[in-house]
């Protein structure tokens, strides 16, 4: 995950002020000293650390901080202000058009860099909002880049436009906006050609397709990994073509976080969605207070209730609640849990924005075995619909069969079917858990 060591080196000097009672200037000298090595250290372009530190600076030694009751937590606070404003403050939405008016995203990045990958997950996303997108292949270049698209777009369920590789990309986004018309769909997402480096054919490219055809915004994907390069590559695509705004891809793999601290500064362009995995639902909105909550430790719990909320279904959610109060939720249910917690991305993603777990999350899901949870799986699928509503009718020859279906050993299924029923006694020894604070949305 992104920050890590960012995060231990700011908890460390935050923890040094904490101690203090009263700050000297000196103090916050080297507190500062401390936050701009650790800054420098997470691949942040320098120049943006220069600015950043003399303007917390300035706000910390200002009287009210000095003699503040707690100055520890006041310059903990003025870093967090500005690491949000660094990042841009607001959220920025996407300029979406309303009804059937067709709203055209074009996004632009280098070979590798995630566009295919994201382009499919952000029309998973449009979708699930009640947009009714329409992918466009436009990458002529590569065969297996149309092939990519079709098997993402398919599996969101969202329909692929491509004219082969023989057309060019002005005539394939025109001809992809008059099928949407067609066919009702709201949003075109043009999947452009990537390059492995800047090139000029790549942005005339581009600029050719801005020219010819009525784009609502240019989105540039980046590849948070590559850093400093990320945000130079940001700024090449900012000057040569125009872009509104940086989609930030494998931030589940940046240990560093200095793209994201820097795209906006260095280029002036927000960061509207960040990729946080392979899969096609790892794509988060990107809101700068979150980003800076996540980077100080102090944990994400908006972004996971929204989670949990994309995660279950309203009604399902309520009729699981029900079952809890009423203690006899069944092997169904666990199954149905299970797969919540995957579409939320698993247990690693949601350890991540927990408060205070924060860069012990890795070792934390190291020591859960996720294959477990697909035996698991494999065991409560192996069963009857009567034994999964009835656990009680499991009996040894049941069990030797579910085993074997399973490709487990008997053992695990005896395991499992022994977890069970004690968490079910375990619920019934806490009265009133499931039906107060717990059952709501704010148990979290
Ligand atoms: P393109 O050449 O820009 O179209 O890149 P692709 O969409 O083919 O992605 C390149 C590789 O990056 C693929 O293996 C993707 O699975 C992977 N990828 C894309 N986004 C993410 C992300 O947010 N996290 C991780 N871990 N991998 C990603």
């Amino acid at each position: 995950m992104a920050f890590e060591s960012l995060t231990e080196k700011l908890q460390n000097v935050f923890k040094k002020l904490r101690s203090k009672g009263r700050l000297t200037e000196e103090d916050v000298k080297i507190a500062l000293k401390e936050v701009k090595m650790a800054l420098l250290e997470a691949d942040v372009n320098f120049k943006v650390v220069k600015q950043f530190t003399k303007s917390v600076q300035e706000r910390a030694v200002g009287q009210d901080v000095m003699n503040g009751l707690n100055p520890g937590q006041m310059v903990i606070k003025i870093v967090n202000d500005e690491l949000v404003s660094l990042m841009g403050s607001e959220t920025t939405e996407l300029p979406l058009k309303q009804g059937n008016e067709i709203t055209v995203l074009m996004m632009a990045g280098l070979q590798g860099a995630g566009k295919t990958t994201t382009v499919a997950k952000l029309a998973g996303k449009l979708k699930s909002k009640g947009k009714r997108p329409l992918l466009v292949a436009c990458d002529v270049y590569r065969p297996a880049a149309i092939t990519q698209l079709q098997v993402n777009g398919e599996k969101q369920g969202v329909e692929v436009f491509s004219m082969g590789d023989k057309q060019n990309p002005v005539d394939i986004a025109k001809a992809a906006i008059e099928h949407a018309k067609a066919n009702q769909q709201n949003v075109v997402l043009l999947d452009t050609a990537g390059r492995l480096h800047v090139d000029e054919n790549m942005m005339q490219e581009l600029a050719d397709i801005k020219a010819n055809i009525q784009v609502d915004a240019t989105l540039l994907i980046v590849d948070a990994m590559t850093g400093q390069d990320a945000v130079n590559v940001a700024k090449t695509f900012v000057d040569k073509v125009g872009i509104d705004g940086v989609i930030l891809t494998k931030m589940d793999g940046d240990t560093r976080g200095g793209a994201a601290l820097s795209i906006k500064a260095v280029t002036g362009k927000p960061i509207l969605y960040v990729g946080m995995g392979e899969k096609l639902s790892d794509l988060e909105q990107f809101y700068p207070e979150r980003m800076a909550s996540r980077i100080l430790g102090m944990g994400d719990v908006m972004s996971l209730i929204e989670k949990a909320e994309a995660a279950l279904d309203q009604d399902q959610a309520a009729e699981m609640q029900k079952k809890l109060k009423k203690m006899d939720f069944d092997f169904n249910d666990y199954l149905t849990s299970m797969e919540q917690m995957n579409k939320m991305g698993g247990i690693g993603s949601i350890l991540n924005m927990l408060p205070g777990i924060g860069n012990k999350a890795k070792d934390l899901e190291d020591m859960i075995d996720e294959k477990a949870l697909d035996r698991t799986k494999a065991i409560i699928l192996s069963m009857t619909p009567a034994e999964r509503t009835n656990p009680g009718i499991l009996n040894v020859s049941r069990k030797n069969r579910i085993a074997r279906g399973a490709g487990v050993d008997i053992a695990e299924v005896n395991r499992l079917v022994k977890q069970f029923e004690q968490s079910k006694k375990l619920m019934k020894q806490m009265p009133g858990m499931m039906g107060g604070k717990m059952g709501k949305r704010g148990g979290f």
